[in-house]
């Protein structure tokens, strides 16, 4: 037996802590679709959300046009339009990984 790898989803959070990278970036390291990170991503979301020693940041979408930031979105991958200016100049969001604040 060889020794297991790491899944695409403990990458993910390797790759991602203490960064802030876009679907897109992490596409690319990982060597996979976009379209799976993004599948991928909700999973790493609620891995974090059990470990206690990590939280999950999102850095929001943008709207390049009028700056709208996609704050409320609960949605992880990039919005197609602007809700106030309609543009479809969207910066993708980034997600990131830090050490959550311990308490004793
Ligand atoms: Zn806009």
């Amino acid at each position: 037996m060889l020794p297991r790898e790491r899944t695409p989803r403990q990458r993910i959070v390797d790759l991602l802590t203490g960064a802030r990278l876009s679907s897109f970036q992490l596409a690319q390291m990982l060597g996979i679709p976009e379209r799976q990170v993004e599948d991928h991503l909700p999973h790493v979301v609620k891995t974090i959300a059990r470990d206690k020693t990590k939280k999950f940041i999102l850095d929001p979408a943008r709207c390049q046009d009028c700056d709208f930031v996609f704050r409320d979105r609960t949605k992880l991958t990039r919005p197609s339009r602007c809700p106030q200016c309609r543009s479809e100049d969207i910066t993708a969001p980034r997600y990131g990984v830090d050490q959550a604040a311990q308490k004793p």
